[in-house]
């Protein structure tokens, strides 16, 4: 009688605790599926994204995600209640029913980097920590090593060099726009002259 009453104690605790997670969590369209804690204190959280579909690595055109999932990745995010905290996800992959070969991609969400062992808001409070504070005391005082803490560094610098690329290309097309319309609207011998 006792033993039941524990348990449904802990149960009601482990739900409200999952509540409280997805809350804290600040990781859009993910529902929690599992939350422990390791005996040295780490929360680790899985979760699943809500997003069914992703688009094709090839022509970009958004596919429903029936292929599976991928493997397992675990990303550092930001603490909850002062403990290093991991997510762990099973991306999902869909398969392009329209492109040759059918080939497959695995969903990519905006709140991680397939390639960063970080999420971006961990990445973030990271770069945060880094004014005023040194690679090395970042690096001691979140218990990471020291190339995660620079990756976290170059992954913004790329970020804005991507962001410059972008530009860059915008730009280049919407010169060749206005070339374009000059040459409809221009008398030749009048556009001959600008080019
Ligand atoms: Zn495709």
């Amino acid at each position: 009688m006792l033993g039941q009453d524990y348990t449904s104690v802990r149960l009601r605790i482990k739900n409200l605790f999952l509540e409280l997670t997805n809350l804290q969590l600040d990781i859009p369209q993910v529902d929690v599926l599992a939350t422990k804690q390791t005996e040295d204190g780490k929360f680790i959280i899985t979760v699943e994204s809500r997003r069914q579909t992703t688009k094709c690595g090839v022509c970009q055109k958004e596919n429903a995600c029936n292929y599976g999932h991928g493997q397992a990745v675990r990303l550092r995010h930001l603490p909850i209640l002062g403990q290093e905290t991991y997510i762990i996800i099973q991306p999902r992959r869909a398969q392009c029913p329209t492109c040759l070969h059918h080939p497959t991609t695995t969903q990519t969400l905006k709140w991680y980097d397939q390639r960063s062992p970080h999420t971006k808001a961990y990445d973030q409070h990271l770069l945060k920590q880094l004014i005023g504070s040194t690679v090395a005391d970042v690096s001691l005082k979140e218990n990471l090593g020291y190339d995660a803490v620079m990756g976290a560094l170059e992954r913004q610098v790329d970020g804005k060099i991507n962001v410059a690329k972008n530009y860059r290309d915008d730009f280049g097309t919407l010169r060749k726009q206005e070339m374009h319309r000059l040459r409809q609207t221009l008398p030749p011998a009048t556009y001959k002259e600008l080019i």
